[in-house]
């Protein structure tokens, strides 16, 4: 119980990574605010469910983080409801795959609302109050695609490569502050998100989900196997151990050898 006392908020966290960071987190003692879309009963299961299971508070929050107005209002009512403001996770995100020239416009200002803006406004609205307790940790969920491109993805990986630089920029001026500001750089999980991208890659390839699986594997990630969101969450909960004091600024891969390339 590592983290007793701390509370963090963890955007998306109603499925796939995001939820693997809040049961991390939660494990380790933590009270969460859960935040993200779906259907509310199913919602108010989970959250009862992780309090129940760790014996930790757990609360929920369905801000639309494509709104700042929103994302600076999720901030405060985690603080309003649980005192404080520890471990921030912004880890929401969506995906949009088109080619440059035929890349709807509403869907490239959605993907850098979500994936980035959204991120800058949580960090804006938290760090004061990390700076007061004099202790914070900041976890940004970027991406393989943070660090290089892949077709087909240009909101996403634009997104994904500023999410890396707002990271560097708010650990270096928080570095004599008590608080880390990182950046984790997943290559494949199979999450929802992800495998979307394999049922539209099985339709306009004639194949199957099994088989995109094996070609989407192949492609870029040298191990050939998915992360899990276990996986992630475990290094976010180092990432906020006192033996990760030190680490700030850092694009972290998790990618299976991606970046090895
Ligand atoms: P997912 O689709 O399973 O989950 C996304 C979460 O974000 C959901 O809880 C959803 O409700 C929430 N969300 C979406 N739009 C939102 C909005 N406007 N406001 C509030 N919440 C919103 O996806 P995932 O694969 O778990 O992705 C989580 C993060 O990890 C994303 O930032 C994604 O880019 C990143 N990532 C994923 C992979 C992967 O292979 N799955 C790889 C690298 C990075």
């Amino acid at each position: 119980m590592s983290l007793k006392g701390k509370v963090a908020l963890v955007t998306g966290s109603t499925s796939g990574i995001g939820f693997g960071i809040a049961t991390a987190l939660a494990r380790e003692g933590a009270s969460i605010m859960l935040n993200g879309f779906g259907n509310p009963a199913e919602i108010e299961t989970m959250r009862s469910t992780m309090a129940k299971q760790y014996g930790v508070k757990v609360g929920f929050n369905g801000a639309d983080l494509g709104h700042a107005e929103q994302v600076s209002a999720l901030v405060a009512a985690t603080r309003k409801q649980f005192g404080s403001l520890d471990i921030l996770v912004n880890n929401a995100g969506i995906q949009f795959v088109a080619p440059v020239e035929a890349f709807p416009d509403d869907k490239w200002q959605a993907v850098i609302a979500i994936n980035l803006s959204a991120a800058f406004y949580a960090m804006k609205a938290a760090i004061p109050g990390m700076k007061a307790s004099a202790w914070g940790r900041i976890v940004n969920i970027a991406s393989a695609h943070g660090l290089v491109a892949s077709p087909n993805k240009v909101a996403y990986v634009a997104a994904k490569h500023g999410l890396v630089g707002a990271t560097k920029v708010a650990a270096i001026e928080t570095a004599n502050d008590g608080i880390t500001v990182n950046a984790i750089c997943p290559g494949w999980v199979l999450t929802p998100l992800v495998q979307r991208q394999l049922e539209d890659r099985a339709r306009q390839a004639g194949t199957d989900v099994e088989v995109e699986k094996k070609k989407m594997l192949q492609e870029t990630q040298s191990m050939l196997q998915f992360s899990t969101p276990e996986e992630i969450g475990a290094l976010v909960v180092f990432l906020c151990s006192d033996g990760a004091r030190t680490i700030t600024g850092a694009p972290l891969s998790i990618d299976g050898g991606w970046l090895a390339h």
